[in-house]
């Protein structure tokens, strides 16, 4: 957070102070701010990051729209408001969005449901034309689709953009009403080069592409790739995603055809943080029935990619919860239930690569029948992941020595930092399973 940002929004500052200020007792001087949050403590649309939780409470800590005037406090119900609202007055100006109900992304400006076709309709996409002009017998497997069918998919594919991936400025707080089963059915929340945005109590469900891209070059059989996760992070900073449920219901997997040998996959991440992301807290929060769950890094060549997990539920899911790369990521008391659930099956859970360094906490893993403790981390050789008190089925389990001993590309067992912005780490994880089932996720909060 730059310092001219405080400048111009002093509100922000001054939560800050109270934040530290309380838990430090730094003095008087500050009493009257911590009266006024305390007042507001109750109220979830104003409520900001605790101090030293996680990643994001580093530095000037998140608050979000916390300081946001009369003007910039919007509810919603549609599409349309919500854009509205996330694009009215200065960006950057501290925004409170309460989302009320669930909107459906894919809806024009009059709130009429878009489909496919819609999108589709004028561009000349079709796909039995795409399918017949990239089949492998035809195309080859050596080079991506190009000309007038993958142009096509592209021209269609940026109209469904245009609608459902849907920008979040800078100093926003984006929170579901309770009592309203609110959420997001269909979109993708973009926070990009953006700094100081919260996201809490809502329902991200099927967040669909449209127009997967054929690439025959993707791995050895080639794959379908989708563009949109419910959630992406893309150089931002200060951003804290708490008690949310993340899920591809009512449009699981399994209902995917196959094209080319391969699932036509129609979804991405359910979180992704990328591009440099960093100062990055993600707190109880439901994954469910999803396959490729979070990245932390894009690529080998990322960079910063500071998160702190904890007290999330993963369940039904697939892989990559996370697949984190180069950064430091800290996880501490999540719940990984590895039984299948709707069509989704355990691969592993936790991927470390290119370098990262991850302090693995207290966390508890249901290992369903036939899976083993040497399936829940994957690597590339390259990264680390330190920790102690990580359960399976109830018994505390070295998941690096599990994986170590049952896999070539090892896994090191020790880390370079160690974690100091941790709240609300729980000596044991044998609870885990039973207090998150019930402290986790959309809806809980009041
Ligand atoms: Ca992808
Ligand atoms: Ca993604």
């Amino acid at each position: 957070m730059p310092p001219s940002s405080h400048r111009r929004f002093p509100g922000r500052r001054r939560l800050a102070l109270v934040t530290t200020g309380l838990v430090t007792a730094a003095g008087l001087g500050v009493l009257p701010f911590a009266t006024r949050a305390d007042a507001r403590a109750a109220d979830l649309a104003h409520a900001t990051l605790a101090a030293r939780d996680g990643w994001a409470s580093s530095g000037s800590g998140t608050t979000g729209g916390q300081a946001a005037d009369a003007a910039h406090d919007f509810t919603v119900t549609t599409r349309a408001e919500l854009v509205k609202a996330l694009r009215a007055g200065p960006s950057g100006a501290p925004r409170i969005i309460r989302v009320k109900g669930r909107i459906d992304a894919n809806t024009d400006d009059q709130g009429r449901p878009l489909g496919c076709a819609d999108y589709a309709k004028g561009t000349g996409y079709a796909l039995a034309a795409y399918l017949k002009a990239y089949d492998p017998a035809v195309w080859g497997r050596s080079r991506l689709p190009a000309g007038v069918h993958e142009s096509a998919r592209a021209t269609a594919q940026a109209k469904q953009a245009e609608r459902i991936a849907i920008t979040v400025p800078s100093n926003t707080t984006v929170v579901g009403v309770p009592g309203t089963d609110a959420g997001i059915n269909g979109g993708s929340l973009l926070v990009q080069k953006a700094d100081n945005v919260i996201i809490r109590n809502l329902t991200f469900a099927d967040t669909r592409d449209c127009f997967p891209q054929w690439d025959p070059t993707d791995g050895s059989e080639g794959n379908w790739n989708s563009a949109y996760d419910a959630v992406t992070l893309r150089g931002a900073t200060h951003v804290w995603v708490d008690h949310n449920t993340f899920t591809d219901s009512p449009h699981f997997d399994a209902s995917n055809p196959r094209h080319f040998g391969r699932e036509y996959q129609v979804h991405d991440g359910a979180l992704d943080i990328t591009n440099a992301s960093d100062l990055v807290t993600v707190s109880y929060n439901r994954f469910t029935d999803h396959d490729k769950t979070m990245l932390i890094g894009s690529s080998d060549r990322d960079t910063k990619l500071r998160v702190t997990l904890h007290h999330n539920v993963f369940q039904g899911i697939v892989q990559r919860a996370p697949l984190a790369r180069v950064g430091q990521v800290h996880l501490y008391n999540n719940h990984f239930d590895t039984t299948p659930r709707n069509g989704y099956h355990h691969s592993y859970s936790v991927n470390a690569r290119a370098g990262v360094q991850i302090v693995a906490q207290n966390n508890h893993w249901t290992l369903a029948s036939g899976r083993k403790a040497s399936q829940l981390l994957s690597g590339d050789g390259t990264g680390a992941v330190a920790g102690s008190g990580n359960m399976v089925n109830g018994s505390v389990t070295d998941l690096v020595a599990a994986h170590n001993a049952a896999n070539k590309k090892k896994i090191k067992p020790g880390t370079t930092w160690k974690p100091t912005l941790t709240r609300g780490l729980e000596p044991s994880a044998q609870g885990l399973p039973e207090s998150l089932s019930r402290s986790a996720g959309a809806g809980v909060l009041k």
